[in-house]
């Protein structure tokens, strides 16, 4: 996928327009809750990692996030050291990739917990109140819950992507990474 360079001032509303699901779940849990466990802070991290946030817009992204529950000293402490470790930056210098929609969707979820897929992870009252706050109407739902309970969890992200856009996806979309590559060259051709 694209590496273009993203600016965080942008994410709030690249988020709402390009993000699959599973990443709008994650931004919007750490806007309101100021933090996201470990497991979220790597599925998240990477994503961003991989729409082109460069490892000192990350590290200000997540301060300025955390900065209700942790000041900068403790966010220093804490957190930063990770960020900068999926970046290659420290420990063994591994320079992770993006999570694919595999591994995402066979994560384990515990509560107080957003990482996962949402079609696979959250119950259907849950999704479908998840789906109606980004603006899906109930002509979609249906047809998004039904997929979403039989397994087709691919299937369930690529109506809300159709959804979303007015179009289907040109080919289907296995990588979180690669949905919002798909959505930018669709929302600016
Ligand atoms: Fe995210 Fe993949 Fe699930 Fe879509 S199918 S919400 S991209 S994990």
């Amino acid at each position: 996928w694209s590496t273009t360079a993203t600016p965080i001032d942008k994410l709030n509303d690249l988020s709402k327009i390009s993000y699959p699901l599973c990443m709008r779940t994650l931004h919007e849990a750490l806007c309101t809750n100021s933090h996201l466990r470990n497991s979220g802070r790597m599925q998240y991290g990477l994503f961003l990692k991989g729409i082109g946030v460069t490892l000192e817009d990350a590290l200000r992204f997540w301060r300025d996030a955390f900065s209700k529950k942790a000041d900068g000293v403790a966010f220093e402490k804490k957190y930063a050291y990770s960020v900068k470790h999926y970046f290659g930056k420290e420990g063994k210098q591994t320079n992770y990739t993006p999570y694919g929609c595999q591994k995402i969707i066979s994560s384990s979820v515990g509560p107080g917990e957003y990482h996962g897929c949402p079609f696979r992870h959250m119950d259907r009252d849950s999704l479908c109140q998840k789906l109606t706050s980004c603006g899906v109407f109930a002509s979609n739902m249906t047809e998004i819950l039904d997929l979403a309970k039989d397994g087709q969890y691919h299937l369930a992200c690529a109506k809300y992507f159709e959804v979303m856009h007015n179009k289907p996806a040109s080919k289907p979309l296995l990588h979180p990474n690669a949905y919002f590559v798909e959505s930018r060259a669709i929302l600016t051709e």
